[in-house]
């Protein structure tokens, strides 16, 4: 029979602490009892990264994006070996791995890396000696032999980047949840599991704020077609799969709603009103590796117009510093800055055919006396930026009134 290759991804709360890490060593040898190999990409303890990062700002509210990737990438380092230990005592072989060690190759964008190549001959040689492969999630290394990171929920490109270079038989992201749900379970509880999920929807709902799967992993995984089943290393049951086309999909209007606290607001208020002005602003940003992402432009009146726009909140403050700078130069009025914001957004491929969609959402939001302070829209999701301390309320009424709840 043919030997089955398994990437399997364990998240950091799947290795929060010694028994989880335990049980995790487990499963891994129950498959390999099986007759499996395997390939283990494991996170950060539990919320070690976090944890890292606190650290950093308390020491440079403006840190070197190298020595960051130095920093961080010690999370996964942790991780790996204290895995391999744990099956070195359960009588197995295993071998853990920096992503330096097995070839990762990326580019230089410290912090948000992107992978540029795999050289797997290291694990090929380990997997053929009969050693569980154990490889540090989020990580890579530039051809200057830097330590790179691959952005926030990085080690789910980690395994879908491995399991697409190894041909591997099965991709696995395994988590703290049972799969993809129709909203994030932790503040819906009558939220659904979803049995099968298109990478263009999966793709959207992360781009939008799911944080169960990184966006980047999906869109590898979409680009390679790499199958991924979702699903929790609490338990057996089967989770998620994430796949190219799914059976069921007539009638469904809407797959997901999602939420995102990690945005910020800038507004500028009275800017000239005269062409040029939107460019300058935005070309500084551009130039400044700034992401903007919602857009508003206001009536103008009296030949003046307010501006707003959002971005990461990690790159919230460099955004105000540039703002302003440009500001000066062509003579606006105030600069605000809102942290208290929350975007929800409802996602499904249904939108296409069902008119409607954006008119009941909106109508949800005003019956729950929640103000809309900008609106995006995309071929396949709706999205409102609204205050913080509304949106949980915002994501249970739309998750209900469009039907997604449990019966
Ligand atoms: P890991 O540490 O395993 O990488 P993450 O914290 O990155 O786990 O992602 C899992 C979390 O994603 C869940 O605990 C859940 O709260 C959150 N989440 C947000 N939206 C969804 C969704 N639609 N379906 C499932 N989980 C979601
Ligand atoms: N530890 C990294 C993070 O917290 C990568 C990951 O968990 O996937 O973002
Ligand atoms: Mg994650």
């Amino acid at each position: 029979m043919h030997k089955r290759l398994i990437v399997q991804k364990f998240g950091g709360s799947s290795v929060a602490n010694v028994e989880r890490i335990q049980n995790v060593a487990k499963r891994v040898v129950a498959y390999r009892k099986k007759g499996d190999d395997l390939v283990v990409v494991v996170s950060a303890l539990g919320d070690t990264t976090d944890e890292l990062i606190d650290l950093a700002n308390k020491i440079n509210t403006d840190p070197s994006e190298r020595e960051m990737d130095m920093l961080l990438s010690t999370g996964e380092q942790i991780s790996v070996a204290l895995l391999a230990m744990a099956i070195h005592k359960l009588g197995f072989e295993a071998i853990s791995f920096t992503g330096a060690q097995v070839g990762i190759i990326t580019d230089s964008s410290h912090t948000r890396a992107r992978i540029v190549k795999i050289n797997a001959d290291r694990i090929k040689k380990a997997l053929g000696e009969g050693k569980i492969v154990i490889v540090a999630g989020f990580q890579g290394v530039n051809l200057d032999q830097d330590i790179t990171t691959l952005g926030r929920g990085g080690s789910d490109l980690t395994a879908v980047a491995l399991a697409k270079e190894l041909k591997a038989d099965e991709c696995e992201i395994y988590t703290d949840v049972e799969g993809i749900y129709t909203t994030d379970p932790r503040i819906e509880p009558r939220a659904r599991k979803i049995d099968e999920i298109t990478y263009d929807e999966m793709l959207e709902m992360a781009s939008l704020g799911a944080q169960v799967m990184q966006a980047r992993s999906i869109e590898v995984a979409k680009k390679f077609n790499v199958p991924i089943h979702c699903r929790s290393s609490f338990s057996d049951k089967s989770g998620t799969m994430i796949i190219k086309e799914v059976k069921l999909m007539e009638d469904v209007v809407l797959s997901a709603v999602t939420l995102n606290r990690n945005e910020a607001k800038i507004t500028i208020c009275d800017v000239p009103d005269k062409p040029g002005i939107a460019a300058k602003i935005f070309k500084e940003l551009a130039e400044n590796g700034v992401n903007v992402d919602m857009i508003v432009q206001n009536v103008s009146h009296l030949r003046q117009t307010d501006i707003s726009f959002t971005i990461s909140k990690s790159e919230a403050l460099k955004a105000v510093k540039l703002t302003k700078k440009v500001a000066r130069s062509i003579g606006t009025g105030e600069i605000l800055e809102d942290e208290d914001i929350a975007r929800v957004s409802i996602v499904g491929v249904g939108m296409k055919s069902h008119p409607g969609v954006a008119a009941t959402m909106f109508d949800t939001l005003a019956k729950n006396k929640i103000n809309i302070e900008m609106i995006s829209t995309s071929d396949i999701s709706i999205s409102c930026i609204i205050k913080n301390q509304s949106a949980e309320k915002a994501v249970r009424a739309l998750h209900e009134q469009f039907g997604l709840a449990k019966a």
